[in-house]
């Protein structure tokens, strides 16, 4: 690799060289679902965003522990209303069933964009043993105090001792301090406002309920991922993810929690994704500025001209940078669509491209040979997915002034080639995560060797009912496609001339 990788660090401000604390290792937490309803678009372009992050990773030879968490114990509502329980209500279904009904569904999503399983994916309710002894932890170090039943976190304390609340999010502590001095009442069971639940005392009603040292409740929200980032990754691992909607207060309060605990840093790069708006708004369910995957797929939703393929959207969503707001208009998927095609047509006619008899290297060679570098440099940039997919467009454009498997002699060696197609199979594929849909189907199968099973059986069809005009017409006309029947002793075989 000619280039160091460099991520940008919300916790600096800064884009900075990538170095794993274990040589060759990465540790990686983002922030899962909250699984009470279906997944929404702009959940998938946050994790969309992560699997490609993990899958570059990957391809560069790093050993990736990638955790990313199903939270299935309530995170309570702007209304006072704990979501899981919101959830079971409007289903008249158990809070578990909710929870595996919409983890289900989230997986499936997952899969139709080709997104990768984590290496671990655990969840809250499995964890409440873990959540408990960091809670101890925290109170022990004098970072939590009890109240009624419920735990809070002394954020006035900590932040006094340990200079570091607000770092991540860049709230400034002066202003909570001054709400402290001014605003003493009112607070029910917290010293301060901005004091949060580390464990809450269930009310009668709550169905989701643990014993504790405390009360009959349940974790806070914040608690989740740090009691599970530091069970599977360590104390301080290396990379935390998650859409920026979460930096305050989910993140800075994971921050707090670790450092309260074991006077540790959870991570050492805090990398935050941007937000999915619809015509340049909020994508907002209140006032219909919304589109779910399904409605994308088949097209049913005033907001697009017709279905998208999840492949079509996977690249829509790869060519804006993941910090940068992603904007969903139709014509930008048109647009995606005809680029995902031009891209994939490109990578069919490298892949069938054979090496000219004597071929040396040329300036196209040098020109194919740094565009290759170029696009490795930009994903090695952050992660800059709409700059190297710029790069392999401009290797397309190469190509197509090569079709037809007919490469210039003395212009592109073997050994070019041979990284052209590799860079095709892996950028595209095993780093983008993009599908060829056109030669797979969903199930894996190839599609034109479904299609021509098919064909060849109707065309048996016709000859065992002595239908000779249909069985000609089948052979000439795949014959015009340079597809070739072979009647065997086995059966019909084809070959693509
Ligand atoms: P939630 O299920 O609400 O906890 O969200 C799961 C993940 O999706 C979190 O990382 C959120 O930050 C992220 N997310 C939520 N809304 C959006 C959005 N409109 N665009 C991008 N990411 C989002
Ligand atoms: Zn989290």
């Amino acid at each position: 690799m000619t280039q160091a990788l460099k991520v940008y660090n919300s916790l600096s401000r800064d884009k900075e060289v990538f170095e794993p604390i274990n040589e060759g290792h990465v540790g990686m937490y983002v922030c899962g679902p909250t699984v009470y309803s279906d997944v929404h678009l702009g959940n998938c372009r946050t994790f969309v965003s992560f699997d490609v992050i993990y899958r570059y990773l990957t391809y560069l030879g790093y050993k990736v522990r990638y955790v990313r968490n199903i939270t299935d114990v309530g995170h309570l509502l702007d209304d006072g209303e704990d979501r899981m329980l919101k959830g079971t209500k409007r289903e008249k279904l158990s809070p578990m069933e909710v929870a595996q009904k919409y983890t289900n569904g989230f997986h499936d999503m997952m899969r139709t964009f080709n997104s990768l399983p984590p290496s671990i994916e655990p969840r809250a309710t499995g964890h409440i043993i873990e959540q408990i002894e960091m809670i101890q932890s925290i109170i022990d170090n004098g970072y939590g105090y009890e109240k009624n039943g419920s735990v809070y976190f002394d954020t006035l304390k900590f932040a006094e001792e340990k200079k570091v609340y607000g770092k991540l999010s860049g709230r400034v502590i002066e202003d909570l301090m001054a709400e402290s001095r001014s605003d003493l009442k009112n607070q029910g069971e917290k010293k301060h406002p901005s004091d949060f639940a580390l464990w809450m005392k269930a009310s009668p009603e709550h169905i989701m309920r643990w014993n504790s040292p405390w009360s009959v409740g349940f974790p806070g929200w914040h608690l989740e991922c740090s009691a599970m980032s530091t069970k599977y990754l360590g104390k301080t691992f290396d990379i935390h993810g998650g859409g920026n909607d979460l930096k305050f207060p989910h993140h800075e309060n994971e921050v707090a929690q670790s450092v309260g605990a074991c006077n540790c840093q959870p991570a050492r790069y805090w990398l935050h994704t941007n937000m999915l708006l619809m015509n340049g708004r909020k994508m907002s369910k209140s006032d219909g500025n919304t589109i779910s995957p399904p409605q994308l797929f088949s097209g049913d939703s005033p907001h697009v001209s017709k279905g998208y393929s999840p492949m079509v959207i996977r690249f829509f969503m790869l060519q804006s940078h993941y910090r940068s707001t992603l904007d969903l208009t139709d014509d930008a998927l048109q647009a995606a669509e005809k680029g995902y095609r031009r891209l994939m047509e490109a990578s069919r006619t490298v892949q069938a491209m054979e090496p000219a008899a004597g071929a040396k290297a040329g300036p196209l060679d040098a020109e194919i040979n740094q565009l290759i570098d170029q696009a490795f440099e930009e994903m090695s940039d952050d992660f800059n997915t709409p700059k190297a997919m710029a790069r392999l467009f401009e290797l397309v454009t190469r190509v197509n002034g090569m079709k037809d498997g007919h490469l210039p002699k003395n212009e592109v060696s073997d050994e070019t080639l041979a990284r052209l197609k590799s860079t095709f199979e892996g950028l595209i594929f095993q780093v983008l995560g993009l599908k060829d849909e056109m030669a797979a189907g969903d199930n894996g199968t190839n599609l034109v060797d479904g299609l021509m099973d098919i064909i060849i059986d109707l065309r048996k069809d016709a000859r065992s009912s002595k239908d000779w005009a249909t069985s000609d017409k089948i052979r000439d006309m795949l014959g015009d496609l340079e597809v070739q029947l072979k009647d065997g002793k086995e059966g019909t075989t084809w070959v693509k001339n």
